[in-house]
């Protein structure tokens, strides 16, 4: 069966994997000139890589480890110690370290909250752990259930110290989902909390060793062409076009040399909710389906790489920076092997919350940001002979992940849609995992088996699905 897929992000690539493996023909359509859509990346013309975002991969990641074992390049991934560090905004140029030991969950959890005594008190973790019980208790469905408060909201109920929120999650929710714990809904960082006690490496990180472009979609390219799939660039869907009942006819591409009308047996859109909103044809817009996307909009974010002329740090890790105006860094010559530099510094910064940045020019975005490494590296910044800034990439996505406010979970589409032959796939799309690169290569999967199961295989077993555990 030939699948169109309109988005060679996350979730388009994967959806196409998983109906490769499951015989089918998948054709990837992708509007931009790179792969990868939320995770894509260019090389300057020094041959540096920069990102539209720094990301980081988690132990609780089970589908996204599984595709990389799949392709066989899951030592791609450069495990880290398993902590998370915090900056010290009173102590600048201090840490703050949350540290792991390796015993069962949740214990290595509790051990490494009870044993950090820089951001909590005694009575406020006591406060805190009282307040989870419930999410402890009744699991899954109590999370949901918190849909409808935000964080500050849930913690306030919960008769939690204001000052937990404060020290700890304003730094975690800006790193879930770009947003201050007083917009973000609880259900995402207690659905966080879960996965991070629950599984005893729930909350280890790991970086990629390259670009994302090269090191992961392009494997996925390889592997969705070597057995007769099709991934194109530059290939933008303008128009979903109809038959008579509805059901799409064709996706209406618009090319380089005219526009070119691709047919298959079904159709997927790959794309972020907000295209794929402005593309919906008018038939579809009155359906309950289709009008649940209305309450989903991307959230702005600001993506920073900045290249210094000495090393600022030796840390190999993520680092949640506790500054008003950045979220998460990571010195990148320490912590991807493809960027190393042992005299250099490059840092990549997460600027969020971004809605009052996004309008801003690249010039006043870094002077702000070296403003605040002032308060991260004073050894280095506040000296006589401050680090020297070389050059910056700026990477503003403005409708980046859907912005997960509560009360945003009913929004969030099955992937099968009403419409017999058209489904979705994203990272938005209903599936157990926050909107993350986990979220988009499960809604992928999702998807290609919600094709398979409509529309069973009509060509055969392919010669070599013994090799990948297909079962019909
Ligand atoms: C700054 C930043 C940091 C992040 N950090 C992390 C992290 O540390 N860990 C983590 O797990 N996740 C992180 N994420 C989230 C993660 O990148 C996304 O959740 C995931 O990549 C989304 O994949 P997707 O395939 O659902 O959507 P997308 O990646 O948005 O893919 C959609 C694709 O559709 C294409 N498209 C749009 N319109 C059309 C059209 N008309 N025709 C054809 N193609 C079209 C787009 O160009 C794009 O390639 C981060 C995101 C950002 C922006």
């Amino acid at each position: 069966m030939r699948v169109a897929i309109a988005g060679a992000g996350l979730a388009g690539l994967s959806c196409a994997k998983y109906l490769i493996d499951a015989g089918h023909t998948p054709i990837v359509l992708e509007r931009r000139e790179v792969l990868g859509g939320k995770v894509a990346a260019w090389k300057d013309s020094d041959g540096d890589w920069y990102e539209t975002g720094l990301h980081v991969f988690f132990g609780a990641y089970p589908n996204m480890l599984q595709l990389l074992q799949e392709l066989g390049i899951a030592d791609r991934l450069q495990w880290k110690e398993h902590t998370m560090i915090f900056n010290q905004p009173t102590a600048p140029g201090t840490y703050s370290r949350f540290d792991f030991p390796d015993i069962p969950a949740p214990w290595n959890g509790i051990v490494a909250i009870l044993r950090n005594n820089d951001m909590l008190k005694w009575p406020e973790k006591i406060r805190f752990g009282l307040g989870l019980i419930p999410a402890i208790l009744k699991g899954q469905s109590y999370v949901e259930e918190m849909d409808r408060y935000s964080f500050s909201e849930w913690l306030q109920k919960q008769k939690v110290p204001p000052r937990v929120e404060k020290e700890v999650f304003i730094a975690m929710s800006k790193a879930l989902n770009f947003i201050n714990p007083d917009e973000i809904s609880a259900t995402v960082l207690l659905t966080a909390l879960n996965r991070f006690l629950q599984e005893k490496n729930g909350s280890k990180m790991a970086f990629l060793d390259g670009s994302p472009t090269e090191r992961l979609c392009q494997p996925l390219v390889d592997y969705i062409t070597s057995d007769g799939g099709e991934v194109r660039l530059q290939a933008p869907v303008k128009e979903f076009l109809l038959d008579d009942d509805g059901s799409v006819r064709g996706f209406l591409i618009r090319g380089g040399t005219g526009d070119e009308v691709l047919t298959a047996d079904a159709y997927v859109s790959a794309m972020p909710v907000d295209p794929l909103k402005l593309m919906l044809p008018e038939p579809w817009r009155q359906m309950e389906y289709f009008q649940q996307l209305l309450g989903l909009e991307g959230v702005p974010v600001i993506n920073l790489h900045l290249w210094f002329d000495r090393k600022l740090t030796d840390i190999d890790h993520l680092l949640f920076s506790r500054s008003p105006l950045l979220s998460v860094y990571a010195d990148m010559s320490n912590t991807c092997r493809e960027y190393a530099n042992p005299d250099k510094s490059m840092l990549e910064l997460v600027l969020a919350p971004a809605a009052d940045w996004i309008g801003k020019s690249d010039r006043e975005i870094v002077e702000a940001t070296l403003g605040e490494l002032e308060k991260l590296f004073p050894q280095h910044f506040g000296s006589n002979r401050p680090a020297k800034l070389l050059k910056y990439h700026v990477v503003k996505t403005p409708r980046s992940v859907y912005k997960a406010t509560p009360e945003r979970q009913q929004h969030r589409p099955d992937q099968t849609t009403p419409i017999a032959n058209f489904y979705l796939t994203g990272d938005y799309t209903m599936q157990r995992y926050l909107a993350s690169m986990e979220g988009a290569v499960l809604s992928g999967k999702l998807t290609s088996e919600a094709i398979a199961l409509r529309a069973p295989l009509r060509c055969g077993l392919r010669a070599n699905d013994s090799n990948r555990g297909v079962s019909l």
